[in-house]
């Protein structure tokens, strides 16, 4: 409808945990995606859990905890996002657009 909204840049507007093992981002151009802690686990996008090389993932999805939680979130420069997870883990680094890419399945537009 708007036209000025596939200008925005991809960037949130607020980023807000839901419980301990939810996130919600609504984004700029007022896309809202919704993630579940493990869900955001398993797509971590580390060298430890892809294979730098080959792009493949190591990580083995049935090791993250469905019951896993974020335990502490930070915004790295204005690119990223950093998580601090419940099982330990904190090196990936989540571009803005990666989360938007892992977003867009359940996306949900909100009216305004
Ligand atoms: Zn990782």
């Amino acid at each position: 409808m708007e036209a000025t909204e596939r200008r925005t840049a991809i960037e949130p507007r607020e980023i807000k945990q839901q419980g301990d093992a939810g996130l919600r981002i609504h984004w700029a151009d007022n896309h809202v995606s919704r993630y579940s802690a493990a869900g955001l686990r398993r797509a971590c996008p580390c060298a430890q859990c892809v294979n730098e090389w080959t792009g493949q993932r190591v990580l083995k999805p049935e090791t993250i905890s469905q019951e896993l939680t974020i335990t502490d979130l930070s915004i790295v420069g204005r690119y990223a996002l950093n998580f601090r997870w419940s099982d330990g883990h904190e090196t990936g680094i989540y571009s803005f657009r990666y989360l938007r890419e892992l977003g867009e399945q359940d996306e949900i537009r909100e009216e305004q």
